[in-house]
């Protein structure tokens, strides 16, 4: 073009349309483009054939490839769509939650769910909760082996609830789960449903189950379930929200399978709380325990915490765990954690004793107060009531009558304390077993007075059981000798403890109440017969059981074989 040939000159796109006047003649050429910035600028002052000298030159606007149109429509314009739905969205919200509504996220659930894959956590991290592990242990083993279980056509329970006191390790133990397993470990916690709006935490558990049927076998645990699986209110305001969740929690878990090996596992400190549904047949239909450690359970768990920091071989790991007693094992962790920091301030390169002792304190003071920790005179006396029924029972029948039993506070006991007893309920029992039962239900009460000299309110919930068991001896069961086979309380419908009501005339009445009370009397009096001729295993019994919070059934049958005088039959 310098050569003065160029008529006109067209860039569009990449291409570049010329004309030249050679000889008269109008040529058309076509070209690549090329990158000239100058191209302008030389055609601007190039000489051409045309009238006045000039090329006449054009660029026509490429349509598409443009930087800033592309980012306009991919980015900015969504971007305002968005905003503007989101607005729109967030009004109407608003208005239907009054202006306190929350909007969170958006997304098809603004759910983030993280599936944790490599989970080092073990069951050697948690310490003690040994009933715990073992029922947890089953899942571990068809986790690894859904295979077989599926060959037979077994499936497990889908779900599994722990339940127990706060800081207790369910949190720990369901993540330790996950690491024996070597599964995906899909976490998720009930309260962070509560901030949603309207259907957001229905989608949210649907992604939740979609992804984790795509990564089986993996565990899905939805932590403080009691956030959205509280009772539904029936009537009108319940929480839309949380009741959308929930159903879809339960639709889900209605509709997996459960041989594809997808075990959900939730956690609760009040699963009183919870509504029936979620604990029905192929839901969490099984419940693991977790209990706040006895003092064998402590000194487990301050070992396994103080592995973690640098110690003195000769710290006293005793001490700590009996100056604790009630404590969870997230105090115990916090008590370590607080002595590892005490000794940096004492500037200290291991810490000692003393370090956990003082940290006890300053943990505890303000736990003290919140846990129902039991005073050592109560202590002593709760002692002698729970052994005293074991002696009771153990003296009836020969054999080990309870499992174990515990005195530690509990949050959920109304006693604060508990005992768990076999409940080896057989099918047909003699008036000799039932007497026999309402003796051991005595047995509490005749050790407080015999062993304390004195009773407390205690024995409350014994003093209903054995009634209610006498009342039915002699009103259902025919055994009072005095009515014969007569019937003189119908219940209305036993497989719902239905309500009772009396058969009999008014005068039969009171004559009913003496009856019960003789049953209850004699009773009482076999009870205290046992007790006054074994108040040695007594003594013996109810220190073990002070000094270690829990006594096992054989560790107790031990001592009864020991000082006991099997006399009373
Ligand atoms: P929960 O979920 O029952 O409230 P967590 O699992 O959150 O309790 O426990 C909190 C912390 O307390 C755990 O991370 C762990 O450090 C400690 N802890 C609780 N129980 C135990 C235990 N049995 N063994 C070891 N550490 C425990
Ligand atoms: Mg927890
Ligand atoms: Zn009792």
């Amino acid at each position: 073009m310098d050569s003065g040939l160029v008529k006109e000159v067209c860039i569009e796109n990449n291409r570049i349309y010329f004309e030249t006047e050679e000889d008269g003649k109008t040529l058309a050429y076509q070209t690549g483009a090329t990158r000239d910035d100058r191209l302008v600028d030389r055609l601007l002052n190039a000489k051409s054939p045309n009238p006045g000298g000039k090329i006449s030159f054009s660029q026509i606007a490429p349509k598409e490839n443009s930087p800033v149109l592309n980012f306009f429509l991919l980015w900015i314009l969504p971007g305002l769509i968005f905003y503007f739905i989101w607005r729109q969205a967030g009004k109407s919200l608003q208005s239907r939650l009054g202006a306190g509504g929350n909007f969170m996220s958006f997304g098809s659930s603004g759910a983030k769910i993280y599936a944790e894959s490599d989970i080092k956590a073990t069951f050697a991290d948690v310490a003690g909760q040994d009933e715990a592990k073992e029922m947890l242990k089953e899942i571990v083993d068809f986790l690894h082996n859904p295979a077989r279980y599926a060959e037979i056509g077994a499936s497990l329970p889908k779900g599994a609830l722990l339940v127990g006191p706060p800081g207790t390790g369910k949190t720990l133990i369901a993540r330790a789960l996950a690491g024996e397993a070597r599964v995906p470990f899909f976490a998720i916690s009930g309260s962070e449903f509560v901030q949603m709006f309207v259907g957001m935490g229905a989608a949210k558990v649907r992604d939740l189950f979609k992804q984790a049927g795509e990564k089986a076998p993996c565990i899905i645990f939805i932590d403080e379930i009691d956030a959205i699986g509280k009772r539904r209110e029936t009537g009108m305001g319940g929480n839309d929200e949380r009741e959308q969740t929930l159903n879809q929690l339960l639709t889900e878990m209605d509709g997996f399978d459960g041989r594809k090996g997808v075990v959900i596992l939730a956690a609760t400190n009040r699963p009183e709380s919870l509504d029936k549904a979620l604990l029905r047949p192929g839901r969490f239909d099984r419940r693991v325990q977790m209990e706040l450690p006895d003092l064998e359970g402590r000194k487990a768990i301050l070992a396994v915490h103080l592995k973690k920091v640098k110690h003195e071989e000769a710290v006293d790991i005793g001490i700590v765990a009996r100056a604790t007693a009630g404590s969870s094992g997230a105090e115990l962790a916090n008590i370590v954690n607080e002595a590892a920091l005490r000794a940096v301030r004492m500037e200290r390169k291991a810490v000692t004793t003393a370090d956990l002792e003082e940290s006890v304190e300053t943990v505890l003071a303000g736990a003290q107060k919140k846990n129902k920790i039991l005073s050592s005179a109560e202590k002593k006396i709760v002692a002698y009531h729970e052994i005293g029924h074991a002696l009771v029972a153990a003296m009836q029948t020969h054999s080990a009558p309870v499992h174990k039993i515990t005195i530690i506070p509990r949050t959920s006991g109304a006693l604060g304390y508990t005992l768990q007893v076999d409940s080896g309920e057989r099918l047909l029992q003699t008036k000799e077993d039932l007497f026999n039962r309402i003796v051991t239900l005595t047995g509490g009460r005749s050790a407080e007075e015999l062993m304390c000299g004195t009773v407390t309110t205690g024995a409350s919930n014994d003093i209903e059981q054995a009634t209610r068991l006498a009342r039915a001896m002699v009103t259902r069961y025919g055994m009072s000798g005095k009515y014969d086979m007569m019937e003189l309380e119908t219940v209305s419908n036993p497989y719902l403890g239905g309500d009772s009501s009396l058969t009999c005339a008014p005068e039969t009445v009171a004559d009913v109440d003496a009856e019960v009370l003789q049953i209850i009397k004699a009773a009482h009096e076999k009870a205290k017969g046992i007790i006054a001729e074994n108040k040695e295993v007594m003594h013996r019994a109810a220190s073990f059981l002070m000094e270690r919070e829990t006594i096992t059934g054989e560790e107790f049958m031990q001592i009864v074989r020991e000082v006991g005088k099997p006399g009373a039959k």
